[in-house]
């Protein structure tokens, strides 16, 4: 991370405690660890970032549907999905400054400092060569670049062959080899690699009454493919269909640090599709695009996105890809993609000792269907929303402001009404309108302090629009609109306000 990002960052992390978004959680008690609360701003934000993902995933897809699964599920569950035996993330700590560290996130930084060499050469040579430059060719010639890109691919295919067969020797042996230190004590003094399970469990039911042991869902899915007969049969579905589910998810991360990056309880937003294998491809290409279409819809720039194709796949998959965002500290995933082939239905199938299978009546056949799924983090969303959001600006007349520029469609308050002054009937015609928009719209309520000052307030929560009502609102019925971004002022009719604003606020993905 730059500094510059860094500190931008932490700028970030205060303006959301300063403003209502996130606090951490038990703050009185000095916190815990990657666990965070929604404040009166920012639960406003998600339950926005909720919705548009619901509405664009089940009101807008006729064959898709959404469901609320528990958060404990059947031990078995775990077992048939894979997670008890492969939910495990490979553990190393450095003996000297005791810190915890994931090895593959260890070698994966490595492998980013070489990506960002080869970027600072391609940088370098474009400022000598200017016009006349051609990358494709730098890119394949140069010796340095050519040289450090052989040590990728050597390094990637070594580590993802030692990871698929648990050989946490050789994985610590690359770490040595590579001579990674750890960033605290800046030591070679490793311990030997170790499997985490990721998956918290406790007891349901008292001991007494003989307790079994339950775990806290480490992901949405598994309540969708349990459920997946459930809901095809009393929904009438035919393929391909979808299911949706929105809900908590806990995760035992050892490293859990970039604020709502990783956090240790979770929200996940997952959907299940549901087709006739064979058709995966065509699945997978058209999620992919749908998604990042849902992304770039909301107008944050498309150069901020990119797909990052899996080469190591999970268990469970046969094809996969992230859409990553360019975070503060780089580009990371934000949602992931995931062809997973008929696995899990077939695990539960096995497991549960049920038939969990669709029977096409045009081809005479039963077979267990085949699933692209899109799983994304709400809290990433969160985090990359408030990251393009949050904005410094110099203005015109010397001053500055911190505004948000969040998406209209998913700001916390979308209108703030505001008396010009407090006297006069102004306060009285201003709580007037905010009582009728109220019903339409998330709105505030502000006369407190120069109209200036409570413009800023709304900049730092990201409300898209001011109404002020002032003298001339007596005289014609018209108020003033201040636009977020551009600070434009209009006069508009009030009888216009929910018209202008509900347009201006919607999209379509
Ligand atoms: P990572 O590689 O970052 O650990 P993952 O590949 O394990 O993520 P998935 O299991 O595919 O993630 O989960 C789907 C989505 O859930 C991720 O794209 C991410 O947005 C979100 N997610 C996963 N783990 C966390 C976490 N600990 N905190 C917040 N969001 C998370």
């Amino acid at each position: 991370m730059t500094t510059k990002a860094d500190d931008v960052f932490k700028k970030l992390i205060s303006h959301c405690k300063e403003y209502g978004f996130i606090f951490q959680s038990s703050e009185i008690y000095d916190g815990l660890s990657a666990v965070y609360d929604y404040g009166q701003t920012g639960s406003e934000l998600k339950k926005n970032i909720m919705d548009y993902w619901w509405k664009s995933m089940v009101q807008f897809h006729e064959n898709i549907v959404g469901i609320d699964a528990a958060i404990f599920m059947h031990p078995t569950v775990w077992k048939a999905s894979g997670h008890v035996d492969a939910f495990n993330d490979p553990l190393i700590d450095n003996k000297d400054s005791k810190k915890r560290y994931r090895a593959d996130v260890l070698i994966e930084e490595y492998i980013e400092k070489l990506e960002q060499k080869i970027e600072k050469e391609v940088e370098k040579a474009q400022k000598r060569f200017g016009d006349s430059f051609d990358k494709k060719m730098f890119l394949e010639t140069n010796p340095r670049v050519v040289k450090n890109r052989e040590k990728i691919e050597e390094i990637n295919s070594r580590f993802v062959k030692s990871l698929e067969a648990e050989d946490f020797q050789d994985v610590k042996a690359l770490i040595e080899e590579l001579g990674i230190v750890c960033a605290v004590s800046g030591s070679r003094n490793w311990t030997d690699v170790r499997k985490f399970n990721l998956m918290f469990n406790t007891q349901m039911g008292s001991l007494s009454e003989g307790a079994s042991m339950v775990y806290l869902r480490p992901e949405t899915a598994q309540g969708i493919f349990v459920n997946y007969l459930n809901v095809q049969k009393t929904g009438r579905m035919k393929l391909p269909f979808g299911i949706a589910q929105i809900g908590k998810a806990f995760r035992n991360e050892i490293i859990a640090r970039q604020f709502i990056f990783r956090m240790r309880e979770f929200e996940q937003m997952e959907m299940q599709f549901f087709i006739k294998p064979g058709h995966e491809k065509e699945w997978y290409d058209y999620w992919k695009e749908k998604r990042m279409k849902w992304h770039t819809a909301l107008g944050i720039p498309a150069g901020k996105f990119r797909f990052h194709d899996h080469e190591k796949l999970a268990h469970y998959a046969n094809a996969a890809t992230d859409i990553e965002f360019n975070f503060p500290f780089g580009f990371k995933e934000l949602e992931g993609i995931h062809s997973r082939t008929d696995y899990d239905l077939g695990a539960h199938q096995k497991f549960s000792g049920k038939k969990l299978q669709f029977f096409d009546p045009v081809a005479n056949e039963s077979f267990v269907p085949y699933v692209v799924e899109t799983s994304i983090g709400l809290d990433r969303m969160f985090l990359a929303v408030i990251t393009h959001a949050y904005n410094e600006e110099k203005l015109d007349d010397g001053s500055e402001r911190t505004v948000m520029n969040i998406p209209p469609v998913l700001a916390p308050v979308k209108i703030a009404v505001l008396p010009l002054v407090k006297k006069d009937g102004l306060s009285e015609k201003a709580r007037e309108i905010f009582d009728e928009l109220k019903y339409d719209f998330m709105c505030q309520y502000d006369e407190k302090d120069a109209i200036g000052r409570r413009y800023r307030r709304q900049d730092a929560i990201g409300t898209p629009y001011c109404i002020t009502v002032d003298y001339d609102t007596f005289e014609d019925n018209t108020v003033t609109i201040r636009e977020r971004d551009s600070m434009q002022q209009d006069r508009i009719p009030i009888e216009k306000i929910t018209g202008i604003v509900k347009k201006r606020i919607e999209v379509r993905p």
